[in-house]
């Protein structure tokens, strides 16, 4: 993922806009640029083009002129990065009577142009990180909306084209995709990212071996270790079970990475690689183990096995955590989808706006 910052890099003319409190954002605005894009474009050279134009455009609907200060958008995304173009504390002319609420974000792409695979990638790590990664902002997945779509305000225009807008009003509606939360597949935090949030839980796997270790024994899988992370903290908050409804002090001992059940039959071995049954109290039997790593172990060749693999995340949850074991499958996809946004916010090297 490769971020710049480009907002002393553009043509700017002296006068700003307008000033705001980052508490004032409310929105999250999602505009094309309307000019077709072409694989060889040099994205420095359209954002500066496009900067000059907002310069040179006459915004106002007075006989008194209205000059731009500079591009009007706060974020460009293309497939290769994402672009900080303007300060948050700037309010910026892009979408009427939501200027003052509104963060602006364009992808260089034509009205009848879809956003490239790369554009999407992009765009989504940009929103998990203004959503779940900034403690300035106060802004949800019902907040981002693209320019043409807030007609109340008085918008009427086709930007940001059909296919985009399509694919906002699927965010805002439901999050980021499911899809985008394969259990396999490549890390997609860092394991710095990976190892501070075992250190925050104070997680008792790391008696045991380093976050480093755990993350490396995942990715070995093939497995994404933001997603077993999630599974992690959700099944037991990280092996410290704090707030747990089941007895904490068996299940601390049971060492068991995604609270995996055991052999239902007792006179079989209780199953994978461990080595006793533990009673949790009304939750009833897990598995007990000597390590914390046999449990991950045991955790990443059950997500492999043909129960699960290659099942969407809900999928998964649906077999994995049902709803008639009292689970509610989607909110548990919603937490994973949060917090691993939110790891993966924190994985991309994007400066903080002053
Ligand atoms: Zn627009």
């Amino acid at each position: 993922m490769k971020t710049v910052d480009l907002r002393a890099s553009l043509p700017r003319r002296q006068r700003v806009v307008g000033l705001r409190e980052l508490s004032e954002i409310g929105l999250v605005v999602v505009h094309c640029d309307g000019r077709d894009r072409e694989p060889g474009d040099d994205d420095l050279a359209v954002l500066k083009e496009h900067a000059q134009f907002h310069i040179d455009k006459n915004w106002g609907s007075t006989a008194q002129p209205a000059y731009g200060d500079g591009l009007m958008y706060h974020f460009a995304v293309t497939s290769r990065a994402i672009y900080e173009t303007r300060d948050l504390h700037e309010v910026t002319w892009h979408a009427r009577g939501a200027n003052r609420s509104g963060l602006a974000i364009v992808l260089p792409c034509g009205f009848d142009q879809a956003p490239t695979a790369g554009q999407i990638r992009n765009l989504l790590a940009l929103l998990d990180w203004l959503i779940n990664g900034r403690d300035d902002l106060q802004l949800e997945y019902k907040d981002v909306w693209g320019h043409g779509e807030l007609t109340q305000y008085g918008n009427d225009t086709p930007c940001p084209g059909a296919s985009l807008r399509e694919w906002v009003q699927n965010y805002r509606r439901n999050g980021p995709p499911d899809d985008d939360f394969p259990i396999e597949g490549p890390p997609t935090i860092t394991p710095e990212v990976f190892s501070a949030q075992l250190e925050r839980r104070k997680s008792p796997a790391l008696g045991e071996a380093s976050g480093a270790y755990y993350f490396d024994l995942i990715a070995s899988y093939g497995l994404d270790p933001a997603i077993a992370l999630a599974f992690f903290g959700k099944e037991s908050e990280f092996g410290s079970y704090e707030h747990s409804a089941v007895d904490r002090t068996a299940m601390a001992g049971a060492k068991n990475w995604g609270n995996l059940r055991p052999n239902p039959d007792l006179n079989q071995p209780p199953g994978g690689r461990a080595t006793r049954r533990i009673d949790s109290g009304r939750y009833g039997p897990f598995r007990g183990y000597e390590r914390w790593e046999d449990g991950l172990r045991d955790w990443c060749e059950k997500m492999l096995s043909a129960t699960y693999r290659g099942k969407p995340l809900l999928g998964v949850l649906n077999v994995y955590a049902p709803q008639s074991d009292g689970n509610e499958p989607a909110a548990y996809a919603a937490t994973v989808h949060q917090w691993v946004g939110g790891w993966r916010a924190q994985s991309v090297d994007l400066p903080r706006a002053a």
